[in-house]
């Protein structure tokens, strides 16, 4: 095979233009999708740049697209990358691209929901490294905003537990949200977008803001401009405690924002028990109950899933207690105390 990686940047086919995709994909039904694309060249570049040097290396690109950010990767040279795009349509396109690059670089076309599809086949012959050192493995993506969010849980879910993309080592994510959902992503103690998703994305990650791109930038033009966020594993995760659990807690306690923190934790515990649980809770938690959410640090957060942790190991049941829940099973609970435990 005479042609050399270096060439491949002088040979990957132009971009669909603006109008192709529009008698292609229809602008309409693109909208529907939520499909907006990014066609300028030097933000696809910015955006593959943030995840730091992939030559070499493996990566994962979801949403391809017609494939603007898949050409920015591969003038990058990474080892092998995997694209995984849900509509077919793009499908032709991509296999154009692929053609282009005389498989000097490796490059798979999945089509598949990246929600249901499983990122540890991605690369066979990838050998997992030690979660201390630097990863030979990345995830890039812009998604559709309402798929990032949950795929974010999702992945830091797996990440939690080595699972996924996380066989591999510390994979980073380079991700695009919509702006106000990568602020609250990175936000700090005392900040007003600090919410769930702040504290998830933290305890297993760094998360960082690295640029906006203006919504003008989008064909179709989404309403908001976006942010584009990079997660690092952390070497040493902040919380052995399981995610789930985690991720229930700091859902209680930023449900009543508003209100003392006191207010949306009490609500884990059924009712003749919910004032001596809370009770005991931030007192061995060690912190004031009357704080609101939002000046809550990290580990303060973590302690209180910490002693709701012991909790549950004590009454597995009340895991099971959901105030929201159907108003029969509520009153189940209604007289439930520790006592009906023996
Ligand atoms: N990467 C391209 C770009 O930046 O121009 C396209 C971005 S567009 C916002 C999102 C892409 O993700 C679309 O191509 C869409 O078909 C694809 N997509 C949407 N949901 C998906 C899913 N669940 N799994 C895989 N791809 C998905």
């Amino acid at each position: 095979n005479s042609i050399k990686r270096s060439d491949i940047i002088h040979r990957l086919p132009p971009l669909p233009t603006i109008r192709d995709l529009i008698r292609l994909y229809k602008l309409r039904a693109l909208k529907q999708l939520s499909q907006n694309f990014l066609m300028d060249e030097r933000l696809t570049d910015k955006i593959v740049k943030a995840a730091g040097n992939i030559e070499n290396k493996y990566v994962i690109e979801v949403g391809p697209g017609p494939g603007s950010i898949t050409r920015s990767i591969l003038r990058r040279r990474p080892n092998h990358l995997v694209v995984v795009e849900k509509d077919r349509r793009f499908i032709p396109t991509l296999q154009l691209l692929k053609e282009s690059t005389f498989n000097v670089i490796e490059l798979d076309i999945i089509r598949d929901d990246i929600l249901k599809y499983n990122c540890e086949n991605a690369f066979p012959t990838c050998k997992p490294k030690d979660w201390l050192d630097s990863p030979s493995t990345h995830i890039i993506g812009n998604l559709p905003f309402a798929i990032s969010t949950r795929l974010l849980i999702n992945w830091l879910k797996d990440m939690s537990l080595k699972r996924g993309a996380w066989i591999y080592g510390r994979t980073s994510l380079t991700l695009t949200f919509q702006l106000e959902v990568a602020q609250r992503i990175v936000a700090e103690i005392g900040s007003d977008q600090r919410c769930r998703l702040s504290l998830m994305s933290q305890f297993w990650a760094k998360p960082e803001l690295k640029f906006i791109i203006p919504g003008s930038a989008f064909v179709p033009k989404p309403e908001v401009d976006v942010g584009v966020v990079t997660l690092n594993p952390l070497k040493l995760p902040s919380t052995d405690l399981p995610f789930d659990l985690v991720e229930k807690v700091m859902r209680y306690i930023f449900s009543m924002r508003q209100k003392y923190v006191r207010r949306g934790i009490q609500n884990l515990f059924p009712p003749k028990i919910r004032d001596d649980l809370t009770k005991r809770i931030f007192y061995e938690a060690d912190i004031d109950s009357q704080s609101r959410s939002f000046q809550l640090s990290n580990e303060e957060c973590l302690r209180l899933a910490q002693v709701y942790y012991n909790i549950i190991q004590e009454h597995p049941v009340i895991d099971s207690y959901n105030y929201r829940g159907p108003k029969e099973e509520r009153e189940v609970w209604d007289d439930w105390d520790l006592n009906s435990m023996q």
